[in-house]
């Protein structure tokens, strides 16, 4: 085999009839809002913990639809609320913050 100097990647496809879902359902009965987000980023962008650590509720809800684990990702979360003011969906994103950890709380 020829040897090009590069290989290829890993496939990132999404296959969505194989992801668990189980997370992402538990939170629509703790926080049925979540069905409405649009992706709009708005929560990302002013998220007080964004800048240093990446957090983004945005990504949050995104990775749950995708069946990823998403606990060390929240854990960056201050609980400042300021998500919540800015959501043009009027999601409770505090709230929605706050469901997660207790699903994760009760799955230990
Ligand atoms: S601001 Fe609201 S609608 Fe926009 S991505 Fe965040 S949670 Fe979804
Ligand atoms: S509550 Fe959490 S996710 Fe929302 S802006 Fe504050 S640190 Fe970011």
């Amino acid at each position: 085999m020829v040897d090009f100097g590069f290989g290829l990647s890993k496939s990132s496809a999404v296959r969505l009839d194989q992801v668990d879902l189980s997370l992402y359902r538990k939170l629509e009965v703790l926080e049925p809002g979540v069905r409405t987000c649009m992706s709009c980023g708005s929560c990302s962008a002013t998220c007080t913990a964004g800048p240093w650590s990446g957090m983004s509720v945005r990504k949050v809800i995104l990775n749950l639809q995708r069946g990823k684990d998403v606990s060390a990702m929240m854990q960056n979360c201050m609980l400042c609320g300021k998500c919540s003011m800015v959501c043009p969906r009027g999601i409770n994103t505090r709230h929605l913050i706050l469901s997660l950890c207790r699903i994760y709380g009760e799955r230990k």
